[in-house]
């Protein structure tokens, strides 16, 4: 009867492994995973290093894609520097997973997030200029992002984010959240306003000086 219960609570799944392949990086050796969902067109991509089913805690990150900050070194935001500072932790620590989550620009994509510059270039900050172009401030939900990291075998996790409704999502989803680990990132003066945003108007975390 317990075991019924217990699997009554699953959830149908709604995304799938499709590719896994070694990829040696700067920072050292990971193995991509490729992710689709079976719900929509989206694709993850998963870095992830060791044995992840060893019933161990391992450090774990959703990175939503940032093209600006992880591609071309941006100081608009921190978003690079975290994902760098994220690979090296878990290379440190010889296991762990980096769910890079494909929703650029808080889920306006790539061209919407351009716009949203130029009108930060008039004065406008990063959630006034995405509702001056009638964006929510944030459309982006983690639920399939918690599915993979069970789908991967872990259960406990310490989670490298500022961002509460990413551990909120975690834990929703029946992984054990141990501890929240800061990215100690060198600040930057470009990405100072940005950070107090996120802080005041978007609750996340965040020390400002
Ligand atoms: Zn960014």
């Amino acid at each position: 009867m317990t075991l019924r219960l217990i699997h009554s609570k699953v959830a149908p799944r709604t995304v799938e492994r499709v590719a896994d392949a070694r990829l040696p990086t700067e920072t050292g050796e990971f193995r991509i995973i490729g992710f689709r969902s079976l719900v929509s067109t989206e694709e993850f991509v998963v870095l992830a290093k060791g044995d992840l089913h060893s019933g161990q805690t391992s450090l774990v990150r959703i990175h939503s894609q940032c093209m600006t900050g992880d591609v071309f070194g941006s100081v608009k935001c921190d978003c690079g520097r975290q994902l760098q500072a994220a690979m090296r932790l878990i290379e440190e620590e010889g296991r762990g997973v980096i769910v890079y989550q494909q929703q650029e620009g808080r889920g306006i994509g790539i061209i919407n997030k351009i716009r949203a510059y130029a009108l930060q270039d008039e004065g406008a900050d990063t959630i006034e200029a995405n509702e001056r172009l009638g964006f929510a401030a944030d459309m982006r939900s983690y639920e399939q992002c918690a599915e993979i990291l069970l789908d991967l075998g872990l259960r406990s996790v310490r989670v490298m984010s500022d961002n509460p409704a990413k551990i909120q999502t975690l834990r929703h989803a029946g992984l054990e959240v141990v501890e929240r680990v800061r990215l100690e990132v060198e600040p930057h003066d470009f990405f100072a306003g940005y950070l107090k945003t996120k802080k005041e108007k978007m609750g996340h975390l965040v020390s400002v000086a």
